[in-house]
């Protein structure tokens, strides 16, 4: 599938829609979700043009775990989650609603189901409140 340069992520990227971010570095950029599953939800996606996995550099795909393992530390504590859920999907048969490539970094909690994919709004001031905590864990790990 040829990569839609107009495709969500492939604006929030190049700055022309906004995204409450939580982490950037030269090849990743990491957000919330702004339809959680639950609290904390987190997407980390390369620069890199490349709508699947399949289709990212090798050097794209490095940079997005290690992001995602750095956010995903980060994320779990910021919340006080349990468990983690990291998942990514490719293609529409997949369930891949944005054709960017992503990492969902989702939150677990015992007893609580996740809020349906992709459907519901979350609240922005709760929103940029739990990135704040989750960007004070990131500099916490850094210091
Ligand atoms: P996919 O179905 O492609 O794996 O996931 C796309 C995710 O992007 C969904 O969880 C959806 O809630 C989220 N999403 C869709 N549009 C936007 C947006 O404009 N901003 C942000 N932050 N998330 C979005």
């Amino acid at each position: 599938m040829a990569y839609d340069r107009n495709n969500v992520f492939a604006r929030i990227l190049r700055g022309e829609l906004p995204c409450i971010k939580v982490y950037e570095d030269p090849a990743t950029l990491a957000f919330l979700d702004i339809m959680p599953q639950s609290d904390g939800h987190t997407l980390v996606l390369p620069k890199e043009p490349a709508v699947t996995l399949l289709d990212l550099s090798p050097e794209a795909a490095s940079a997005c775990i290690l992001t995602t393992k750095r956010v995903a530390a980060a994320v779990r504590r910021a919340v006080g989650a349990p468990g983690l859920l990291i998942s990514q999907f490719n293609g529409e048969a997949a369930g891949q609603t944005v054709p960017h490539v992503h990492f969902h970094i989702i939150p677990r909690f015992p007893g609580l189901k996740l809020k349906a994919h992709a459907r519901e709004k979350g609240d922005s001031d709760r929103l940029e409140q739990i990135a704040a905590r989750i960007m004070g864990e990131l500099d916490a790990q850094r210091g």
